[in-house]
């Protein structure tokens, strides 16, 4: 168990977990059950629904975690939670027209398996039952069953089509204007057609009493700002002649200096990691974390070798804001070592931050 997810297994090479929120789902379908007096068979069914429904949710993560792959985005996992599944890219494909094909493959899985359903039954002689009346549970024949799972593969593939972030269908609309007019102005578009189905998602939640949509509306639209604010930093960054030299720390200790000069500069300075050049001319970092533990069990006359750490990501060659950004991110590094002209230069990730809501605002 890890961030509060179980490890269901690595299938295609990536971890599929389950959050425990999903077990909430389950109780929740129990107490009703209970409540409603339905018997065990009844709420069997239902609980062989909820793992059939999110069978066909991994199914389309798994179709875009599969297609990433076509264009050489990893996938970190893929997540189960009561609101649905997850597929983590390790990063967003550089070329509009590959985040078009990773966010439809989803969909088209859902498309696909609800096909092959209305296929079987086709094949089968049998009608497909399309009564949104019946409970799960009083699908009594095989026919009936099958039928459900296909109109909750069209409702997953309708709903994850509304042109809104965070669905699909969000990521698909920006992607097919970035084509034509950029990212910067298909997000801001893609997110304000977000807002706007966000709102009428509320309106008629209120209308209907069918609450659930005003909480859907409301997380479409913080899911439209993190995407907006994400668009204007990678604008910000493409745009702006910056590199990281303008923020680097300037100080370099040695292996003959002390705790004590590291500290002095730690409270003087707004730096938080220090480079420090050992005697073979390889280097080393102090970190933040160790300054404050240094502190703490006063050994301020300790030698600097004593608390030397590794470079977390050894020195890199990356120049840009937005490259030493992505690795640092990336690595969940908070600082990043690359090459100067005469000497490799530290700079920490919340300079780089800070530096760029200055600018902008
Ligand atoms: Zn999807």
């Amino acid at each position: 168990m890890t961030n509060g997810s179980f490890h269901l297994g690595t299938y295609a090479g990536i971890p599929l977990k389950l959050h425990w929120t999903f077990s909430l789902t389950f109780l929740l379908v129990l107490i009703i059950g209970l409540v409603n007096k339905d018997t065990f068979l009844e709420i069997s069914i239902i609980f062989g629904f909820i793992i059939v429904m999110f069978f066909c949710v991994v199914l389309h993560e798994y179709g875009h975690a599969l297609m990433a792959r076509r264009f050489k985005v990893k996938t970190i996992d893929i997540i189960l939670s009561p609101i649905g599944g997850l597929a983590r890219l390790e990063r967003l494909p550089s070329k509009p027209i590959q985040e078009f094909y990773i966010a439809i493959a989803g969909p088209s899985v859902n498309a696909l398996l609800a096909g092959l359903i209305a296929i079987i039954l086709f094949a089968a002689s049998k009608p497909i039952i399309i009564d949104m009346g019946i409970p799960v549970s009083e699908a009594n024949s095989w026919e009936g069953y099958l039928s459900l799972v296909l109109i909750l593969n069209l409702g997953l593939f309708v709903f994850n089509l509304i042109p809104a972030f965070p669905m699909d269908g969000g990521r698909i609309l920006r992607s097919l204007l970035s084509i034509k007019i950029g990212k910067m102005r298909s997000t801001i578009i893609a997110a304000y057609i977000g807002y706007f189905f966000a709102a009428a998602f509320i309106i008629y939640s209120f209308i209907s009493h069918n609450y659930i949509l005003s909480a859907i509306g409301l997380f479409v639209i913080i899911m439209a700002r993190g995407e907006l604010s994400s668009a204007k930093h990678e604008h910000f960054l493409q745009h702006n002649d910056v590199n990281l030299t303008g923020l680097k720390n300037e100080h370099l200790f040695t292996s003959t200096s002390k705790m004590y000069e590291v500290i002095s500069i730690y409270h003087d300075d707004k730096d938080k990691y220090f480079l420090v050049q050992k005697e073979d001319g390889s280097y080393g970092a102090i970190t933040e974390k160790t300054i404050k533990k240094v502190i703490k069990a006063q050994q301020f006359n300790d030698d600097i070798l004593d608390h030397i750490e590794e470079l977390a990501l050894g020195i890199t060659v990356e120049r840009t804001l937005q490259q030493a950004l992505t690795i640092m991110e990336q690595n969940k590094s908070p600082y990043l070592v690359f090459h100067g002209e005469e000497r490799p230069y530290l700079v920490e990730k919340v300079k780089i931050f800070r530096f760029m809501h200055g600018r902008r605002s």
